[in-house]
C-alpha cells in the first residue's frame, strides 16, 4: 500500500547496548514510505507492522549507514580550514545545502587536517526497539512534496 505516512518512537543502540539516540521525551518521528526519509533496512520492517506493534530491529550496516569507505577519509591543507583552532572532533558541512555531508575531524598536524566524510553511524549494526504510534494515507500534499507533514513530520 504505497503513500502511508507512519510515525513511531524508537531507541537506538549498537552492538554492545549503549544507548545512540531516542525518541524518548520528543515527538515520534514520522516518514512516508518509499521516500528514503529513513534507513532501507528499517523502512522495511516498520512496513510490516500496524499501528500499536512494538518490536526489537537489527539492520545490518549494510542496510543502515552502509560500511567505512576510507576514501572518505581526506586530507586537507590546514590553511584551507576556516578556523584557526581546528581540533579532533569538530565537524564542518562539505557544502550549503541541507543534506550536505559532515566531516569529522580525525587528525590535526602542523600543515595537514584529516577530514573524515563517513556517516559516524557506518560500519554499525544497529538495534532499534521500536513503537509504532500513527499510521495513515499521506495526503496529496505529502505525496506531490514526497515527505511527511504535520504535527511531527516537515514544516514549511
Ligand atoms: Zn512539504
Amino acid at each position: 500500500m504505497p503513500g502511508r505516512v507512519i510515525s513511531f518512537h524508537y531507541k537506538l543502540t549498537n552492538a554492545s547496548g549503549a544507548v545512540l539516540d531516542s525518541s524518548e521525551g520528543r515527538q515520534a518521528l514520522s516518514f512516508m514510505e518509499g521516500t528514503d526519509q529513513i534507513i532501507p533496512g528499517l523502512e522495511k520492517e516498520l512496513l510490516l507492522l500496524k499501528k500499536g506493534d512494538k518490536k526489537k530491529i537489527t539492520v545490518p550496516a549494510d542496510q543502515a549507514y552502509g560500511q567505512r569507505d576510507e576514501a572518505r577519509l581526506v586530507k586537507v591543507p590546514r590553511s584551507k580550514i576556516p578556523s584557526p583552532n581546528v581540533k579532533i572532533g569538530d565537524r564542518f558541512a562539505g557544502g550549503q545545502e541541507a543534506h550536505a555531508p559532515v566531516f569529522v575531524v580525525t587528525a590535526v598536524t602542523e600543515n595537514e587536517v584529516t577530514l573524515d566524510g563517513n556517516h559516524e553511524l557506518a560500519g554499525m549494526d544497529l538495534t532499534f526497539d521500536v513503537e509504532i504510534v500513527g499510521m495513515r494515507q499521506a495526503t496529496s500534499e505529502e505525496i506531490s512534496h514526497g515527505h511527511a507533514h504535520g504535527e511531527s513530520g516537515h514544516s514549511h
